[in-house]
């Protein structure tokens, strides 16, 4: 059913302006530890007054994962982010009397997976309750969710940060995960304030969400960001969610209070509306600060709902009927308990193992998570933990990386500066993902092979780096032929320049003939100036060594 109550041309407008648009930035993941550095002027005040009476931050999420699924929780309609206004409603979905749930094997699965991969225990049997609330984008006035006895429970997330003595140490932290639990994801309410009305769009009624409540086990919005992101990390790599921030695939709410260590928790505030990591490393800091300040004039902070507005980048208080709300949960009459297995022995009789989730077979499909990725690739290849942190945050990166080993001869540990660096340098700057560079593993395989030969100098291997990025197609090869760019080797070409050099340079050669030998990189870099970085550098050295020597004196 398309039950449609305006046309598309109507809302998309609308809507297109409601989503804030903003990519997520995966740029910054290895976040610093909250530092006092980097709170400036009036807030450093504020801070060390805080110090004195040693008050700390204490932030626990919840977060509302998507799942990834072709269909929706309990009916059979199609999940799409940006369908026609009301083309993905079934009856079910749109709560017309008579209609019953059916149970998408597919959100099981992949809720049994992210439980299984953040270390939790899963319920053999979990239960589905009824939370009612009033509001029009939730047309059967209850959401089916669990309650009582979620899906998952008692796990652990380890991320990393920078800290340390320097504040370059790759710092590992843990947060646990209080439960995971199925539930639907509401409709769109989109408000229309010319008009003073309000649409409603069901396309996102009923699709598979797994809320993952953690505990209040972190302490600043560095923190908080940067378990989101190893969040994120983690689904994309299990594939249970796709994790666009901006398109609402991944929606964290912060709890965050302050208190004195020792003392029971802070009143918390819970902080809605953030739609970006580096958003929610702001909203918690500024939450964290504005309630240091509430303390600090002698006030009580209030158990609110509060909204983070990106442009002010502060947060402003919301409705706060949240610690009023009586959600009357009660038993989803419509559904059985769910009920998985730990393996094909333990199915009840008569239960064919294609309609059955087991545990042991999900276990089996468990991809490398990205901490086990990132440890491998310090070990295999011996590259820096920083490194292994580049590779593994951008989509696509760790097998370019990896490709391109398999083509040359040249060390782990050079490649992932070309990486790291170049390509990555590269297409940052055009907003580009690792499959759409114009340059492929093979082809700057070619080029480090050429550089590694000794048939171009590294200066002239960035240089065509960024002709084959701009040629799109050329090879290394040709781009050298064609500009003239092979390391100059002819010994009597680089006599004569390198004579020229010391002739012109008295006092450098005396320096050198002295015995300050480091003057002798100046006119190395002389004499590449003049071979527009082309001369091979080991020859050079040796003729100008020969010339600058005492002996010749
Ligand atoms: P409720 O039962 O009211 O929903 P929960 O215990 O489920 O409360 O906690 C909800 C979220 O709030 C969790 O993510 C938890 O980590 C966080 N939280 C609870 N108390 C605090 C607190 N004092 N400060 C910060 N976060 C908190
Ligand atoms: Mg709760």
């Amino acid at each position: 059913m398309a039950a449609s109550c305006v046309t598309a041309g109507e809302l998309l407008p609308k809507m297109s302006k409601l989503i804030l648009m903003s990519r997520p930035n995966v740029s910054s993941l290895i976040r610093r530890i909250c530092s006092s550095s980097k709170l400036r002027g009036s807030k450093q005040q504020q801070k060390e007054k805080c110090e004195s009476q040693q008050l700390v931050g204490v932030v626990g999420l919840e977060i509302h994962a998507q799942i990834n699924s072709n269909t929706k929780l309990f009916s059979g309609s199609s999940v799409g982010f940006s369908a026609p206004p009301n083309s993905l409603v079934s009856f079910f979905d749109a709560s017309l009397p008579g209609t019953l749930p059916v149970l998408n094997r597919r959100c099981v699965e992949a809720a049994v997976m992210t439980g299984l991969a953040l270390s939790c225990t899963i319920n053999k049997k979990s239960l589905f309750d009824r939370k009612h609330y009033f509001y029009a984008d939730l047309p059967a006035g209850y959401q089916i969710t669990q309650q009582r006895r979620p899906i998952a429970v008692d796990g652990s997330l380890t991320y990393s940060l920078l800290g340390g003595k320097k504040g370059n140490q790759v710092v590992r932290r843990t947060v646990s995960i209080k439960q995971i639990q199925l539930e639907q994801d509401s409709g769109k309410s989109l408000h229309d304030d010319v008009n003073g009305q309000s649409l409603i769009d069901l396309n996102r009624a009923g699709v598979g969400l797994m809320e993952l409540v953690m505990e209040p086990d972190m302490s600043c919005g560095d923190e908080a960001a940067a378990a989101v992101r190893e969040l994120q990390l983690i689904l994309q790599a299990l594939g249970t969610c796709q994790g666009n921030m901006s398109e609402g695939q991944l929606r964290v709410d912060a709890n965050v209070s302050v208190h004195q260590p020792g003392e029971p928790l802070g009143v918390r505030a819970e902080v809605k509306n953030i739609n970006s990591i580096r958003f929610l490393a702001r909203a918690i800091d500024f939450e964290i600060q504005r309630q240091m300040g509430v303390v600090q004039r002698g006030g009580t902070v209030q158990n609110e709902t509060r909204a983070y507005d990106s442009n002010s980048g502060e947060t402003v208080p919301m409705r706060d009927k949240e610690g009023l709300q009586d959600y009357r949960f009660m038993p989803e009459p419509n559904l059985p308990p769910l009920m998985v297995y730990e393996d094909r022995t333990s199915l009840p009789a008569g239960l064919d193992e294609r309609q059955a989730v087991v545990l042991q077979q999900v276990r089996r499909s468990l991809p490398e998570l990205p901490g086990v990725k990132r440890d491998r690739l310090v070990q295999t290849y011996g590259i820096l933990p920083e490194h292994s942190f580049t590779l593994v945050n951008e989509d696509g990166l760790v097998g370019y990386f990896e490709a391109v080993l398999r083509e040359t001869r040249k060390e782990p540990r050079k490649v992932i500066g070309w990486v790291a660096n170049e390509l990555l340098g590269h297409l940052k700057l055009q907003d580009m993902r690792v499959s759409q560079s114009p340059v492929s593993p093979s082809a700057l395989a070619e080029l480090l092979e050429l550089q590694e030969t000794g048939h171009i100098s590294s200066s002239v291997a960035k240089q065509v780096f960024q002709e084959m990025w701009k040629s799109s197609g050329k090879t290394a090869r040709q781009i050298i032929l064609e500009k003239d760019l092979g390391l100059v080797s002819d010994a009597a070409q680089l006599h004569s320049i390198c004579q020229k050099v010391v002739d012109s340079h008295p006092e450098e050669v005396h320096a050198i003939r002295v015995g300050n030998q480091k003057v002798l990189n100046k006119l190395m870099g002389l004499v590449q100036k003049e071979t527009k970085g082309r001369a091979d550098p080991i020859l050079v050295r040796a003729i100008l060594a020969e010339k600058t020597s005492k002996k010749r004196t």
